[in-house]
């Protein structure tokens, strides 16, 4: 699948490509683009191609706004819904570039790779499966206060009670167009709630492949006349939606976290890491869970995480052990959503494991009884943290975790930091029709 600049010009010619869509994406994991004519490809992939910087989020300073984009030829991919005049269009995702011809720290595939190459070091791979959930609404979706659903369908229903189905039957055959092999597909416990899941890749790929995977899903609905949504919790007293993340680390073409000689057949460094991913899980909070909004999913009773402790079978902690072994042996880190910047995200959760394999951490014991049945009293014995439960705790946590802003590097930090403040300060004065309800004629 690395394809030559020679291989991607004789696609743009076979293939009657006329457009070409250079990607990439800010801070906040928003998918940024320019398109250029196919007759422009040369100069594309020598790296000669100038956007303004200035106007993106998390970027730079007017004084200094010229980036350069790179693309990367591994990602060549015709996007399957879009033909103008019989020509088709291809994209490419881009790293970003100084000037002067260094990497710009601001880009976040970039601090994603920074990342991945101190785990090249050690002798290991990321190897990073997703299970993004979202919602499919009716357009316009919030106008009348709450979302309208297209059904009253919950996990594993089948068509006519939901209605999605098509169209998530349409975006897996979009997907599958463009390379993705996907593993399933199926609705959600809440109405109008779908997933879908793609087979795991290393940390790059796959960050290309979730945010590839948002703006095709968000595509498809809108040709149907639907809104889907990646925000984690649109629903009150519904479940939200989230992106459990399998890991695991390969040394060659082995998997590292395997060892069959021990009880539970993980090995060391797979409890290294898990450790790592223990000791810093507050701090990357801030980054898997960026939105205000993302709290109010993580709270009990619908499944999704709300303590820092992991378990072989239970589906309550924010790690579990899924039960296959051999190649397959790995984690699920089930705290993050689908509203996270997908290179930032990978990038914190594999520093803190890395972390944990340095310091030869050792994980507290897995909790098999349900956390939530727990008392405070209880669970402060067995020394059960609590993830952040507000955009602002979570804040806090970053801003102590020196580790974790590292990984990010000083300027994606400081950006996200100031941006992240904002966005609390700005909800934190807000009066909710929640408020008014309860309080107004009361007081
Ligand atoms: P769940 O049981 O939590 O619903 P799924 O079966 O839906 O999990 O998803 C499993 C995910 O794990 C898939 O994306 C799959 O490709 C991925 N996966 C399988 N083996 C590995 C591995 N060794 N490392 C990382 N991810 C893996
Ligand atoms: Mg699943
Ligand atoms: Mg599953
Ligand atoms: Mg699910
Ligand atoms: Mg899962």
């Amino acid at each position: 699948k690395n394809l030559s600049p020679e291989d991607i010009k004789a696609a743009i010619r076979d293939m009657n490509i006329g457009t070409i869509s250079l990607q990439f994406t800010d801070i906040l994991g928003t998918v940024k683009h320019v398109e250029i004519p196919a007759s422009q490809i040369d100069k594309a992939l020598a790296g000669e191609l100038m956007f303004d910087g200035s106007s993106i989020e998390g970027f730079v300073r007017i004084e200094e706004s010229d980036m350069y984009l790179r693309p990367d030829p591994a990602t060549f991919v015709i996007l399957p819904w879009k033909t103008r005049e019989g020509r088709r269009t291809a994209r490419l995702i881009c790293d970003v570039y100084n000037p002067d011809g260094t990497p710009f720290e601001g880009d976040p595939r970039y601090v994603l790779k920074r990342v991945v190459a101190e785990a090249a070091e050690m002798g290991y791979v990321m190897n990073v499966g997703p299970e993004p959930e979202f919602f499919l609404f009716e357009r316009p979706s919030a106008e009348q206060g709450r979302p309208v659903t297209l059904d009253h369908a919950g996990y594993f229903d089948l068509a006519p009670v939901d209605k999605g189905e098509e169209v998530r039957a349409e975006i897996v055959l979009t997907l599958q167009e463009m390379g993705f092999e996907i593993e399933a597909a199926h609705h959600e416990v809440a109405p109008s709630q779908h997933e879908v899941d793609f087979k795991y890749a290393d940390a790059v790929t796959t960050a290309d492949n979730i945010a590839t995977f948002r703006s095709v899903v968000r595509t498809i609905a809108l040709q149907h006349g639907l809104h889907a949504t990646f925000m984690p919790k649109p629903l009150h007293g519904e479940a939200g939606s989230g992106m459990h993340l399998h890991q695991s680390l390969f040394r060659g073409e082995e998997n590292a976290f395997y060892d069959p000689t021990t009880p539970d057949r993980l090995s060391d460094v797979c409890k290294q890491y898990i450790a790592g991913i223990m000791e810093h899980a507050r701090a990357i909070t801030a980054v898997t869970n960026p939105l205000v909004n993302s709290y109010k999913r993580l709270v009990p009773g619908y499944e999704a995480p709300v303590y820092v402790a992991w378990s072989y079978r239970n589906r309550s902690p924010m790690i579990r052990i899924p039960a296959k072994r051999g190649l397959s042996t790995r984690i699920e880190l089930r705290s993050p959503d689908p509203s996270c910047n997908p290179y930032l995200a990978l990038a914190v959760i594999l520093k803190a494991g890395l972390d944990g394999i340095k310091r030869r951490l050792t994980p507290p014991d897995p909790v098999e009884g349900n956390i939530y049945h727990m008392s405070e009293a209880e669970r402060e014995e067995l020394g059960i943290a609590s993830l952040p439960g507000s955009l602002a705790e979570a804040i806090r946590a970053l801003e102590q975790d020196p580790l974790i802003l590292e990984a990010l590097g000083s300027h994606v930090a400081s950006r996200y930091l100031e941006a992240k403040k904002i966005e609390w300060d700005v909800y934190r004065t807000q009066i909710s029709p929640w408020e008014l309800q309860e309080y107004l004629a009361k007081y």
